[in-house]
């Protein structure tokens, strides 16, 4: 099964649950994972079920990161907040990095998540 994870800093927040929303149906065969919050409030907002890692600043992003180096994933939707520093910026970077180096396929704005979920999207009658 295609297994996504799902990230999004707090300003981003807004964006990637009116995303997942738009996807519901796609995502609702996938397989997800997400940092603490941004799982939680796709959970509750939408019907879809995600597996919680833990909060992005504890550590949720590079527990993701361990996952792609296990090449468990099949792709990453980030939105990041581009204008806000964030207290674990090391980490973003590390799962941005181990994205490059499993070629894991990584979106950090709308229109590249958009263009990222086609894709998978295509992959699904094919498993
Ligand atoms: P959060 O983490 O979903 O727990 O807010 C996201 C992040 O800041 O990386």
């Amino acid at each position: 099964m295609i297994r996504v994870a799902l990230i999004a800093h707090n300003e981003e927040k807004p964006e990637i649950i009116d995303l997942v929303q738009e996807y519901e149906d796609l995502l609702s065969q996938f397989e997800l994972i997400g940092t603490g919050t941004t799982g939680k409030r796709i959970a509750e907002e939408t019907g879809l079920t995600v597996e919680r890692k833990e909060s992005g600043p504890l550590g949720g992003d590079l527990m993701i990161g361990a996952e792609i180096a296990e090449n468990r994933l099949d792709g990453v939707v980030f939105l990041r907040d581009p204008l806000t520093a964030q207290p674990h910026e090391p980490d973003i970077s590390a799962l941005l990095r181990i994205c490059d180096v499993h070629d894991t396929p990584l979106a950090t704005t709308r229109s590249s998540a958009e263009f990222l979920l086609d894709g998978l999207a295509r992959h699904v009658n094919k498993e």
